[in-house]
C-alpha cells in the first residue's frame, strides 16, 4: 500500500512519535510525505520516504493528484485545528478528494491508530483490487 504522511508544524512531534510506535507496520509499505514532514521522518526513524514539495509549496496538492489518479491508498494527515494555515484551501481540497475517492484518511492520532491496526488486519486489502493507473 502507498501511504501519505503529513503533519502541520505543531503536530510534527506527534507524527514522529506515531511513526516510531508503528514503524513495524509502516516499514512494510511505500511511504511518501510532504517535504518537511518527510525529512523529519527520514532523519528521526531512517524509514525510506518519498518526498513531495513542502505542504505550503504544493505538497498537499501533489498528494491530492495521486488520490485522484488512484495512486494513493491511505492518507495520515495530522492537522493543527488551532492554527490558521496559509495553504488552507489545499488542505481542504486534499480532504475532499479523499472523500470523493473513498480513500482512508486519518486527521488525528486516534483515527490513525485504528487505520493502521485495520491495515494490519487486512481491512483495507480491497485497495489491492483497485486497478492502478500507474
Ligand atoms: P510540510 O507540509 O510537511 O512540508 O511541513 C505539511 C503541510 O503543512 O501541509
Amino acid at each position: 500500500m502507498r501511504i501519505a504522511l503529513i503533519a502541520h508544524d505543531r503536530k510534527k512531534d506527534d507524527l514522529i512519535q506515531f511513526v516510531t510506535a508503528y514503524m513495524s507496520i509502516l516499514s512494510e509499505h511505500d511511504l511518501c510525505a510532504t517535504g518537511t514532514t518527510g525529512k523529519r521522518i527520514i532523519d528521526e526513524t531512517s524509514l525510506p520516504v518519498f518526498l513531495f514539495q513542502s505542504g505550503p509549496l504544493g505538497g498537499d496538492q501533489q498528494i491530492g493528484a495521486m488520490v485522484a489518479k488512484n495512486e494513493m491508498d491511505m492518507v495520515i494527515f495530522f492537522r493543527d485545528p488551532l492554527t490558521a494555515q496559509p495553504h488552507e484551501p489545499d488542505v481542504t481540497a486534499l480532504i475532499r478528494l479523499c472523500d470523493v475517492y473513498q480513500i482512508p484518511l486519518a486527521t488525528n492520532m486516534g483515527t490513525a491508530e485504528v487505520l493502521l491496526k485495520g491495515l494490519q488486519e487486512g481491512f483495507i486489502n480491497w485497495r489491492l483490487l483497485e486497478e492502478r493507473r500507474s
